[in-house]
């Protein structure tokens, strides 16, 4: 079903992220594949990239050319930034997320949409989970969007103890989409964790390596379905 809506002519993804690095740890390697095989056009929109700037090495602007350097690296048409997250010591507020994601799905009219597993260690990724879990079950977007899985954020997903992502759906990497998804990561300089943590290119490769293990190919990305509509 997943290659059959991408394959659709005209099909819009939207991924949606709590931060800038989010996006391609989670989704980076499919985007990649659907835009240069299956010819869609894929938007992103980041919430907190003011989260980027948080430990000072670096400001809003910089984390906004990191992202839309790595976002073009993988095929990406569109970013939308939030501008959220710029206050180290304020929580992200649901009711603000909530309408900066309405707002993105106004916008961009996906038929597909990734958002963050509710199960990270991340108490932020839950909340960006919940705010698009909320805006998809509004009327205006019930037909709309026939295809909504979550994805997960090595060095965030496997660090829950109480929580166990699991696929439903497998998307075999081809070596290119690899390479690609290393590359745009690697444009985050001020994210990347020292080996063997999953912010690091050898945890993207570990995880990807495991997936495919799973489904018998050498490189996967997974994702769990919350929303699949034939029409
Ligand atoms: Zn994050």
């Amino acid at each position: 079903m997943f290659e059959s809506v991408l394959g659709t002519p005209g099909t819009r993804i939207l991924v949606v992220a709590a931060h800038a690095d989010d996006e391609v740890l989670g989704v980076g390697g499919t985007i990649h594949r659907a835009c240069t095989e299956w010819g869609a056009k894929v938007s992103f929109a980041i919430a907190a990239d003011g989260r980027g700037t948080r430990n000072g090495a670096i400001n809003l602007d910089q984390v906004r050319e990191a992202a839309l350097s790595a976002c073009s690296r993988i095929g990406a048409s569109e970013v939308i930034f939030g501008g959220l997250g710029m206050n180290p010591d304020r929580p992200l507020d649901p009711f603000e997320v909530s309408g900066f994601v309405t707002e993105s799905l106004r916008k961009l009219s996906p038929n597909v949409v990734f958002a963050h597993f509710d199960g990270d260690i991340n108490i932020e990724h839950t909340v960006l989970n919940q705010a698009t879990t909320y805006s998809l079950a509004r009327p205006e977007f019930a037909h709309t969007v026939t295809l909504a899985l979550e994805y997960e954020v090595p060095s965030s997903t496997e660090r829950n103890p109480r929580t166990c992502f699991t696929p439903s759906l497998w998307v075999n990497l081809p070596a290119a989409s690899m390479q690609a998804k290393q590359e745009a990561f690697a444009a985050y300089i001020h994210e990347q964790e020292a080996e063997p943590c999953g912010r690091s290119a050898h945890g993207i490769r570990a995880l990807a390596a495991y997936r495919g293990m799973q489904v018998g190919v050498e490189f996967c990305e997974a994702f769990h379905i919350t929303r699949g509509i034939a029409t």
